[in-house]
């Protein structure tokens, strides 16, 4: 008999329209870049699944479908979820000083059982913009606000390059799987 355990999780990835959830996803999901703009239509989620030391983890990332610009994602979007990935662009000051709304909306919305620890991770997403020369919030600003929230992990990302990726979502993954 095997000793291997299937774990579905549910993740969701949230922040400003335009700070790269979505290639973030393709990048990590498909290995993919583009460079164009496109909103998000059509599937909610899209599934990754790795190997957590004896566990067999299906990662289920849910996106939003642009709807993130002007109205609320709906209660079904939030409902189970195992992890939150929070996104900003660090070189966009506004998507940071957003961050606290989404947070807030999250907690508002997926209600978890214990918002204290419930799981979140932080993204600073596109440092490779201009080799960093166009960055506007630091990374201790980044992880200043990380650690107002209780510890929250923080990770650089870099979509276009895969630069960090794969380190946050296997982070996401742990994350999760301790919350399941
Ligand atoms: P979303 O609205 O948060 O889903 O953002 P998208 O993933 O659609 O990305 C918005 C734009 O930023 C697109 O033109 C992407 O090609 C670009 N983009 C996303 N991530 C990066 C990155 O890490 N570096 C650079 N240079 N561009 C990025
Ligand atoms: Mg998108």
């Amino acid at each position: 008999m095997s000793s291997r355990r299937r774990t579905l999780l549910k993740v969701i990835v949230l922040g400003d329209s335009g700070v790269g959830k979505t290639s973030l996803m393709n990048q990590y999901v498909h290995k993919k870049f583009s460079q164009q703009y496109k909103a998000t239509i059509g599937a909610d989620f899209v599934t990754k699944e790795l190997q957590i030391e004896d566990r067999l983890v299906t990662l289920q990332i849910w996106d939003t479908a642009g709807q993130e610009r002007f109205q609320s994602l709906g209660v079904a979007f939030y409902r189970g979820a195992d992890c939150c990935i929070l996104v900003y662009d660090v070189n966009v000051r506004k998507s940071f000083d957003t961050l606290d709304n989404w947070h807030e909306e999250f907690l508002n919305q997926a209600s978890p059982t214990d918002p204290k620890t419930f799981p979140f991770i932080l993204l600073g997403n596109k440092v490779d913009i201009d080799g960093g020369n166009s960055r506007v919030v630091s990374d201790k600003k980044a992880r200043e606000w990380c650690a107002s929230k209780g510890n929250i992990p923080y990770f650089e990302t870099s979509a276009k390059e895969d630069y960090n990726v794969d380190a946050a979502f296997l982070c996401v993954a742990k994350l999760a799987l301790a919350n399941d």
